[in-house]
């Protein structure tokens, strides 16, 4: 298919050093990568590949695990060496579960600042450990896990508090010569988050993991997400991602990968045009467009599909998808980029669109 347009002209990214989780690139000018945390008990080997399965299917890059016990880093060798995506190790009290989570090759290994007190003795060793096996580390500051002295400082979790802590910690880390570090700054509001990130930016060239943290439910998490990441992004500031939301965690990566998409870096998949509904409406169409959203839902070729509520505006107003309906007495009209093809019965809307879909792609690969 024809690529679709793509979003307003390239923005110059933040210049950054490059570093590797696993077979993913990030910072550097690396593609931005989607990030997710399981659910699961990690020690539940099984349970956590199925959810990492699900969360690589929605479109995650690189996955993250919690180890809280001795039981989740023993399940680590087995879940690195099955996970089609890279693993991160998410680690806040124990430093030996952090030697464990690189001797089973996790592809990074997340450290809480909160915590890193009391790996101070320990640090050296890791960043030995974590050069020699080539595991970057990621320094994770959020208004939770603060450490209090900075929190006694500056009052309470603001952008220069959570900056101060992330580059603290990262001089531990580079005392001994280990600089592989990528940093999170997260916090639950969008515009505490926003600038703590910008202050950051200014002050490392570290690549930057972007999140705002127990966003909330999906409706309003996703959307301070998207808000958030919106104008970081938009400033080139930003190299991975993650999605907070109380929610499963391949709706977390899904959500993502639409907030990649709908800034045009990354390409789209499915994309569904539907039209809010006003007093011409002639069909339910919250149903339709979440009956056609879900047919479509593992279609595998980018498509732009319109779904329309009357046929008044109907494919004049969608002419630039690939396919659509508008509705009208119990029937649905089906275009093929703003030509008419037929008219169909409402109950057969999804499947005709489904046709139609497979018969373009036919036709578009026989070119
Ligand atoms: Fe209203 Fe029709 Fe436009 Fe939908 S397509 S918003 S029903 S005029």
């Amino acid at each position: 298919l024809p690529a679709l347009p793509s979003a307003p002209g390239p923005v110059r990214r933040r210049p950054t050093r490059q570093l590797s989780v696993g077979s993913v690139p990030v910072g550097g000018g690396a593609p931005i990568s989607g990030q997710t945390m399981t659910a699961t008990n990690t020690a539940d080997v099984a349970a956590t590949l199925q959810q990492i399965a699900e969360v690589t299917a929605a479109g995650c890059d690189i996955v993250r695990v919690a180890v809280p016990s001795a039981d989740d880093a023993a399940a680590l060798p087995a879940i690195t060496r099955k996970s089609p995506i890279p693993v991160i190790a998410d680690i806040h009290f124990q430093p030996r579960y952090v030697f464990a989570a690189i001797d089973a090759g996790c592809a990074a290994v997340r450290v809480n600042p909160g915590n890193i007190r009391k790996f101070d003795d320990k640090v050296g060793e890791i960043a030995k450990a974590a050069a020699a096996a080539g595991t970057p580390i990621r320094i994770g500051v959020n208004a939770g896990s603060l450490d209090q002295r900075l929190l006694a400082k500056h009052g309470s979790a603001t952008p220069e508090a959570l900056v101060e802590s992330a580059l603290w910690e990262c001089s531990l880390f580079e005392e001994h010569g280990f600089s592989d570090l990528k940093i999170a700054v997260k916090h639950h509001d969008p515009l505490t988050m926003i600038a703590a990130n910008r202050l950051l930016a200014e002050q490392c060239d570290h690549p930057l993991h972007l999140g705002v943290t127990e966003a909330g439910p999906a409706f309003q998490g996703a959307i301070k997400s998207a808000a958030a990441f919106a104008v970081l992004l938009g400033e080139g500031i930003g190299d991975t991602i993650r999605v907070s939301l109380s929610a499963p965690p391949g709706e977390q990566a899904k959500a993502g990968c639409h907030i990649l998409s709908s800034l045009g870096l990354r390409p789209r998949k499915l994309e569904i045009v539907s039209c809010p509904g006003c007093g011409r409406l002639q069909v339910d169409i919250h149903e339709l467009a979440a009956q056609v959203e879900a047919a479509f839902d593992d279609f595998p070729h980018p498509l732009r599909i319109a779904v329309m509520g009357c046929v008044v505006n109907g494919p004049g107003e969608a002419r630039e998808v690939d396919l659509g309906v508008s509705c009208g007495n119990g029937k649905g009209q089906i275009f093929r980029r703003g030509e008419v093809l037929r008219t169909v019965p409402e109950s057969r809307i999804v499947e005709t669109l489904l046709e139609e879909a497979l018969a373009l792609i036919e036709q578009e690969s026989a070119k």
